[in-house]
């Protein structure tokens, strides 16, 4: 689960982290009043969107001009302009696909003068499965092209869990980003600090760019991206409340509703299938053929008809699908429910694409007679090669 930037930024507040005072503004009329509340003489106001890139993005509507999603005012009333020109408009950036995504909040910041821009994050690499601190003296560009360009920028060490964070692991950074004097010491608190907030609030990833030398010295986190382990907001209800639905695809979320593992993809084959092992085998193989998945949807094990309808009514509902691969193995799940709620979902909502059907299992033969008896135009397959081929040979005719 991902938050805002500048919920991402109350938190570091509130565990002490150097962060610009601002001001959240949800309505244009409010825009004024935010600003005035802060001292300038510089502002900076902010796109607050589920995504990166927003200061080098671009609005989709003309009126919003060609200026991006993080912009300098040098008066309230810039600032004002400013926050109007964006809410309501939709922002597209290198991380938001061409959709864009539509800008219902805008956050008015501090200004900070800036002497240097620095990359840090801290993340779980599955590798070492340790937390791992990643950092770079090349902040506020894409840290994926500073990996293909200039490898050596980038330090990357895991912590030990056994000893947790430490003293050194903190001057190790400081002394990669060429940190001086005081700058050291505060980057010490500050490693340790991002570190125990990583854990206590189940992180998956903290992204700080940049992190910034102001112009007195000091270090700053001004930009601020977290994403949390959704497995654990059973326990993180603070972090839970920050959740923004509006940032969500609105099929993925629908899944949620469900308990479906459903993500959406840019393909054409819409893909139902149990067992992430299998979904993600069924979505190789449509690749090894020739297409592309739509989404990744694992049903589980012990799936309802209506679960079966619901996830098929969400796979239609995308008109980038232009066929659908149903592709059960029947264990736990049995084959005849998927078959019921394939029927189900297909007489309530119609077919307008082909629809391949590969069972086996659990009371295969029961499921196939209700698919052979529903008068469905289903094209039937036999294993899941079969399967895959059918498919794309029926969408790429
Ligand atoms: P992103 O484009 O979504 O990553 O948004 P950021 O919050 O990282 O802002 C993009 C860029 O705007 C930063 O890399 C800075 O160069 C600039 N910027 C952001 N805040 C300030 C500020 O307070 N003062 C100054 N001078 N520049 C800022
Ligand atoms: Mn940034």
């Amino acid at each position: 689960m991902n938050i805002h930037e500048y919920q991402a930024k109350a938190l570091l507040r509130s565990y002490g982290a150097p962060v610009s005072d601002g001001r959240i503004v949800l309505r244009a009329e409010d825009a004024k009043t935010a600003a005035g509340a802060l001292d300038g003489p510089l502002w900076v106001v902010k796109a607050q969107i589920h995504a990166g890139g927003r200061g080098k993005g671009s609005f989709k509507e003309a009126d919003a001009g060609e200026k991006g999603g993080v912009r300098l005012a040098r008066s309230v009333e810039e600032a004002e302009a400013e926050a109007k020109r964006m809410l309501g408009r939709t922002l597209v950036t290198h991380q938001t696909g061409p959709a864009g995504k539509r800008v219902n909040r805008i956050y008015i910041e501090d200004g900070s003068g800036i002497e240097r821009e620095l990359y840090l994050a801290l993340l779980v690499d599955r590798g070492s499965s340790r937390v791992s601190y990643v950092c770079s003296t090349e902040g506020g560009m894409d840290i994926e092209e500073v990996a293909a360009r200039t490898p050596e920028k980038i330090l990357s060490f895991a912590v030990d869990p056994a000893t947790g964070y430490q003293p050194f692991h903190g001057r190790r950074i400081a002394f990669a980003l060429e940190l001086e004097g005081k700058q050291v010491k505060q980057c010490v608190a500050l490693m340790g600090l991002l570190y125990r907030m990583f854990l206590e609030r189940d992180m998956e990833m903290l992204e700080i760019n940049p992190l910034i030398v102001t112009d007195s010295g000091d270090l700053k986190c001004l930009d601020a991206k977290m994403g949390f382990d959704s497995n654990a907001m059973f326990r993180q209800h603070e972090i839970a409340e920050l959740r923004d639905e509006t940032e969500e695809d609105p099929k993925e979320l629908e899944a949620s509703k469900y308990d479906l593992n459903y993500i959406a993809l840019d393909g054409e084959i819409g893909c139902m299938v149990n067992g992430a092992g299998l979904a993600m085998a069924t979505m190789d193989i449509i690749k090894l053929y020739g297409a592309e998945p739509a989404n990744f949807l694992d049903v589980g094990g012990g799936a309802t008809k209506e679960k079966v309808t619901e996830a098929f009514k969400i796979i239609t509902s995308d008109p980038q699908v232009k066929g659908i691969l149903v592709n059960i193995f029947g264990g736990i799940m049995r084959c005849d429910v998927i078959a019921e709620g394939v029927v189900a979902a297909v007489k309530e909502v119609g077919l307008k694409v082909p629809l391949v059907v590969r069972l086996e299992g659990t009371n295969v033969e029961k499921g196939k007679e209700i698919i052979n008896t529903s008068g469905l135009d289903v094209i039937a397959a036999d294993n899941l090669k079969d399967g895959a081929q059918k498919i794309v040979k029926a969408v790429k005719g």
